[in-house]
C-alpha cells in the first residue's frame, strides 16, 4: 500500500484546507502556497490517476469535470479568465502524484509562460 496523497488526506479532512467547491467527482481547494491572486488547485477524488496524462487515457469526462469546475472557479473569483497547470512529472515540477489541476488567475497580464 502507498501512503494516500496530501490530498487524499484533505478530501477525508484528516487535514485542513480552504475548500472552495466540492462534489460527488472534485474537490478544489486553494493551494498553500499561491503564485496568483487565485490560485485553486482542482483534485479529482480518485486517487488512481498520478498524473493528465493518465487521467486523460483512463477516464475523459472526468478531465473535462476537472476544466468545467476550473472555469466555474474562475467566473467566480476572476471574471472567467484562467490560466489552467498540469505539471506531469517531477522532472516538470510535479511534487504530488495524484492528478491536479492548477488554476491561476487574476493578475496575470504580464505573466508569460516562464
Ligand atoms: P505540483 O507541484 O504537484 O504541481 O503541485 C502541488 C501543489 O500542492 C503545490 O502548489 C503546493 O503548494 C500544494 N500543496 C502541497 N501541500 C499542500 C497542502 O497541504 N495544502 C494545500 N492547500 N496545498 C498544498
Amino acid at each position: 500500500m502507498t501512503e494516500p496523497s496530501v490530498f487524499t488526506r484533505i478530501i477525508d479532512r484528516e487535514i485542513p484546507a480552504e475548500i472552495v467547491h466540492e462534489d460527488d467527482l472534485v474537490i478544489a481547494l486553494r493551494d498553500i502556497a499561491p503564485q496568483a491572486p487565485v490560485h485553486v488547485l482542482v483534485v479529482p477524488k480518485d486517487p488512481q490517476y498520478a498524473d493528465v496524462a493518465e487521467l486523460a487515457a483512463g477516464d475523459p469526462a472526468l478531465l473535462a469535470h476537472v476544466v468545467a469546475t476550473a472555469k466555474r472557479i474562475a467566473e467566480a473569483e476572476a471574471g472567467g479568465e484562467f490560466r489552467l497547470i498540469f505539471n506531469t512529472g517531477a522532472g516538470a515540477g510535479q511534487t504530488v502524484f495524484h492528478v491536479h489541476a492548477h488554476v491561476l488567475a487574476g493578475g496575470l497580464e504580464e505573466s508569460r509562460l516562464a
